[in-house]
């Protein structure tokens, strides 16, 4: 690829200097780490004679793992010179761009009076960014490719007088964009070091957690309510962090989908669901189905079905007993894949459930295109059904829907009896909530399934 000769630390003589030592990332043609440092050191020292700031801007790219494991290395070092070009493109004479990370860049904009004039560049460096970027290999494929970055930025003297406070300030910031779901930008406060250290810290403690295999599952029973039997368990992961508690899969599965950890977990989660409902099986208790929550990443991956195929051989159980409940907004992503992906499913003899129904964006028309079996309407609707008209009224509609469709319905986070009542009365098919259980450990589904544990209506929060 061919690179503008446009200077991009502070001048043509800085940038020869930068290309004859190692302060130069040889991919971009940009300055590295260590030349990042250079640049914002010399961008300092010129501010401070002319009474000026500098803003450092600290960007990371969004998922930028995801386009190496599916198109391959060469693709991704394709769009990291395409936004690099870019990047470039944005600067003004005396500002500076360098690759501090594999999808890490830091700008340097060296003259700024006030904060505004930074927000106006990452509001460019997003729109630059979000234009398809067209990539093509040696031979003859070529892709267009969208991507966002995560931008945080450190204001000179605001936050930070040396080289090393700015970046690592715009540093925690960029990480807060992230945290916010990233494609965003935020300016650094204070207090964000202390809450990037706890990230941090579970970032670690994650990692270890999948290493010694210490995430667990607990499966959270659903109840047909015409046979008043348990014919489906969700299986649903845990994490008890020594020392810290339990975190919630709502803080720790996207974390392990941003550190690219989600594929490894999931599989734990497919492959311990598995043998959990084949020990039912063995002990003799009645067929349950197990449902498994799959995140978009492994929908997306194309050794999807294979894995499952793995699985479903090495533990012997049978594809009738196995569920993917996927929420709507996840199904709607990349549309034509995941309805192939579904119907391979399918046809091996898996249930497919929409999750979180009623909470997403999806168009009732794909509702016909997916192959689905099971309509789980989100909880949101259930609560306070009492004294909500409207909201039961979604719920009765979207019943009617299902049984049109010939989908099964089950209502998710039943808590009370009333709520029980209106849905039965409905015709809801299965309910799952704490009225009935709230997760459980394998051996007390064992228990539940032996019907010893004496008590249907265990409420355990
Ligand atoms: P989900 O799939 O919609 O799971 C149902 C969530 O509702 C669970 O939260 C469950 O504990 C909670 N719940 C069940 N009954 C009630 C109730 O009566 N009232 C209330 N207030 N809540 C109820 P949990 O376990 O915290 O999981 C949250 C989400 O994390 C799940 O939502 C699912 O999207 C995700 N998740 C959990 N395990 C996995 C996993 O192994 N893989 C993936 N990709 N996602 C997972
Ligand atoms: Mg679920
Ligand atoms: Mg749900």
């Amino acid at each position: 690829m061919k690179m503008k000769s446009r200077p991009t630390c502070v001048g043509q003589a800085s940038m020869e200097r930068i290309r004859s030592i190692p302060h130069h990332d040889y991919l971009t043609d940009l300055p590295n780490r260590v030349g990042a440092h250079d640049c914002l050191d010399e961008a300092l020292t010129r501010a401070r004679r002319r009474f000026s700031k500098v803003a450092v801007l600290s960007l990371d790219l969004d998922r930028f793992h995801l386009i190496n494991e599916t198109l391959g290395f060469l693709f991704g070092d394709l769009l990291l010179q395409s936004i690099s070009e870019r990047l470039k493109g944005i600067l003004s004479e005396g500002d500076s761009v360098a690759r501090v990370g594999d999808d890490e860049f830091v700008m340097i904009l060296a003259h700024i009076t006030e904060a505004e004039e930074a927000v106006k560049t990452a509001q460019k460096v997003r729109e630059e960014l979000s234009g398809p970027h067209r990539l093509k290999d040696h031979q003859i494929m070529t892709v267009d490719f969208r991507i966002t970055a995560s931008i945080g930025i450190a204001l000179s003297s605001l936050n930070g007088d040396e080289a090393e406070t700015l970046l690592k300030n715009a540093n925690s910031a960029m990480m807060w964009a992230k945290r916010e779901g990233g494609d965003c930008y935020h300016f650094y406060t204070a207090e964000m070091n202390a809450a990037i250290l706890e990230r941090l810290t579970l970032e670690s403690g994650l990692r270890d957690a999948l290493q010694r295999n210490e995430l667990f599952l607990e499966y959270q029973p659903q109840l047909d309510l015409m046979t008043g039997k348990i014919v489906c368990v969700e299986a649903l992961a845990r994490w008890n962090y020594p020392g810290i508690g339990v975190i919630p899969p709502s803080r720790f599965i996207p974390l392990a989908e941003e550190m690219g950890l989600i594929g490894l977990l999931g599989q734990r989660v497919l492959e311990t669901a598995c043998v959990q409902n084949k020990k039912w099986q063995w002990a003799g208790l009645p067929p349950i189905r197990v449902a498994i929550n799959l995140s978009a990443y492994q929908l997306q991956q194309k050794s999807l079905v294979e894995t499952v195929k793995r699985v479903l051989k090495e533990t012997g159980v049978n594809p009738a007993d196995l569920e993917f409940e996927i929420t709507e907004t996840i199904m709607m992503q990349n549309i034509e894949a995941t309805i192939a992906t579904l119907f391979e499913l399918k046809e091996m003899g898996i249930r497919i459930a929409m999750d979180d129904f009623g909470t997403g964006y999806s168009s009732l028309t794909y509702l016909r295109r997916f192959p689905i079996d099971v309509l789980k309407m989100d909880r949101s609707f259930l609560v306070d059904t009492s004294g909500k008209q409207d909201s039961m009224a979604i719920i009765i509609g979207m019943i009617d829907l299902a049984r049109r469709l010939k989908l099964r319905v089950v209502a998710e986070g039943v808590e009370t009896e009333t709520q029980l009542d209106s849905l039965r009365l409905h015709g809801c098919d299965a309910i799952q909530g704490f009225l009935f259980s709230s997760p459980l450990p394998a051996d007390d589904v064992t228990k539940l399934l032996r019907g010893i544990s004496g008590d249907s209506r265990k409420c355990r929060k």
